[in-house]
Order: structure tokens, then C-alpha cells, then sequence
């Protein structure tokens, strides 16, 4: 069933940041968010995830939303925020431990998966280590290895693309390909848009806090092919037209 975000509107005061907005993520598919600084991106994530309550509207994973269970909804989803949020005082291998209690994972199947992409990252031998002594993308990878071992349904994945070295990001892209054969939802917001081309089922065009659009690559190509030929020279076109209009 994937999410379904249906009417959302909801910000940090009384005004609203994003306003009635409507999209979904099916099941085995990749969604990519995608607008300019400011235009909403993380404030629908922060709804989504659970961190802000909406105004109106109503967020559903999986034909559940946040009220019915909270720790059913939260566990169904794992969220890679932009800027990495680790225990200062937690190793690698501590933080490990901690989703694994904090998602009820079964320990030897969630460590199997832990190994794996530990090697992935090449980070099977810094288990001791703590966040002080991370890489900003080291730091990244710990939160992608504690996404990954989940049986969340739902990733969201706030700009996976920046901060990562291409080996890495051709790994997480492995990984999310892997989860959507398996019949996973994946959220992602990202301004990398060449990549994003590549890589994504259908993208979610916001502005404003509003979805100005909704579509495959190639929807949004016939749509508006008088504007370019690449996802990033027809976001340029449009987000020019929304800046001065
Ligand atoms: P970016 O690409 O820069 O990450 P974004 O699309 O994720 O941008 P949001 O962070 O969702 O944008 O911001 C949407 C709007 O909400 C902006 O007008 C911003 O000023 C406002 N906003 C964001 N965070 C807060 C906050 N904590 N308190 C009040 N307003 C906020």
C-alpha cells in the first residue's frame, strides 16, 4: 500500500509552511521531493515521520497513520536525515545496538545485515569507534547502516546524494534497489537532479509548500519539452517562472 499523503497542511506556527498537498509512494517505488531552499521539502519529511503534527490533511503508511500506533507507525518507517544526529557518547557498534532495540529486531538477523553492510561502508573494523572520531560521511554511512538493518517499509531519505563519495552513493543506490525488489517505499528529497533523473520513479515538484506537480521523468519531459531536456534544465525553467510570478 506504501504512504499516502492526502490535503497536508501544516508548518511551525499557526501559519502553514505546506499547504494541501497530495502524493503517494506505492510499494516498490522510489519518490523523489523535489523544490528549492525553503520550498517545503523537510517540513513534509518532519510531518511524515511524526516529528510535527499536520493541520489538516492526513499522512497514511501502509493504511495506518501515526494515532492508530505510534510505535507501529515509527517502526515501519526508517529516516536518513541530511545532517547525520548520532550519540556522542555511543560507538558505532552501540548505535547499532540501539535500533535494534529501539525497531524489536530479531539480534543474529539484524547483526548478520550489520556485517554485510558494514563491509559495504568499510566500516567492519571502527565498531569501537565513536562519532568524534567519524568523517562527515562516515557519519552518513553509520545512519545508512542503521536504516538498512530495519524491516522498515518506508525509507525516507532526506539528500542522500550530498556528503557521499561516489562509491558510496552507487552503494546506497544498490541498497535502495534492494529494498524496492522486496516491495519497500523510498521518500527522498534531493536538489541533485541528474542523478535523481537516473535513479527515481516519479518525482513530487513542490514550491511553496504547494505540489505544483506530480510525475514520471518521462510525464514531466512531454509536459513541459519546450523547457529543456534534462529534469534539471526544466526544474531551472520552472522554478525561475514560480521565483518571479
Ligand atoms: P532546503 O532545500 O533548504 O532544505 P526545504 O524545502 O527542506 O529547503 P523547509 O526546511 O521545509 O524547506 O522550509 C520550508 C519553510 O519553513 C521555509 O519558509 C522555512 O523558513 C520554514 N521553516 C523551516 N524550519 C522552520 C522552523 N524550525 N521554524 C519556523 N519555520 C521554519
Amino acid at each position: 500500500m506504501g504512504l499516502e499523503v492526502k490535503n497536508l497542511t501544516g508548518g511551525y506556527s499557526s501559519i502553514p509552511v505546506i499547504k494541501k498537498e497530495n502524493f503517494d509512494v506505492k510499494d516498490g517505488e522510489l519518490v523523489s521531493l523535489i523544490g528549492l531552499n525553503g520550498a517545503g521539502k523537510s517540513t513534509t519529511i518532519n510531518h511524515i515521520i511524526g516529528l510535527m503534527k499536520p493541520f489538516a490533511g492526513t499522512i497514511k503508511l501502509n493504511g495506518m497513520q501515526i494515532e492508530d500506533d505510534l510505535k507501529e507507525y515509527k517502526q515501519q518507517i526508517a529516516y536518513i536525515p541530511e545532517v547525520p544526529v548520532l550519540y556522542q557518547e555511543l560507538t558505532l557498534k552501540e548505535h547499532i545496538e540501539t535500533t535494534i532495540m529501539a525497531y524489536s529486531l530479531n539480534e543474529a538477523e539484524a547483526w548478520q545485515k550489520a556485517d554485510r553492510l558494514l563491509k559495504i561502508f568499510r566500516l567492519d573494523n571502527k565498531l569501537e569507534w565513536l562519532p568524534a572520531n567519524f568523517s562527515k560521511g562516515m557519519k552518513q554511512k553509520v545512519m545508512i547502516i542503521c536504516a538498512f538493518i530495519t524491516n522498515a517499509s518506508l525509507f525516507v531519505i532526506d539528500e542522500p546524494f550530498l556528503g557521499l563519495d561516489p562509491l558510496a552513493v552507487n552503494d546506497l543506490l544498490k541498497l535502495i534497489e534492494e529494498r524496492k525488489k522486496a516491495g519497500c517505499s523510498v521518500l527522498m528529497s534531493t536538489h541533485v537532479l541528474d542523478t535523481a533523473e537516473k535513479y527515481c520513479d516519479r518525482f513530487v515538484l513542490i514550491n511553496n509548500g504547494v505540489v505544483r506537480y506530480e510525475g514520471t521523468y518521462q510525464e514531466i519531459k512531454t509536459k513541459y519539452a519546450d523547457l529543456g531536456n534534462s529534469l534539471n534544465d526544466i526544474y531551472l525553467s520552472l522554478a525561475k517562472d514560480e521565483k518571479h510570478g
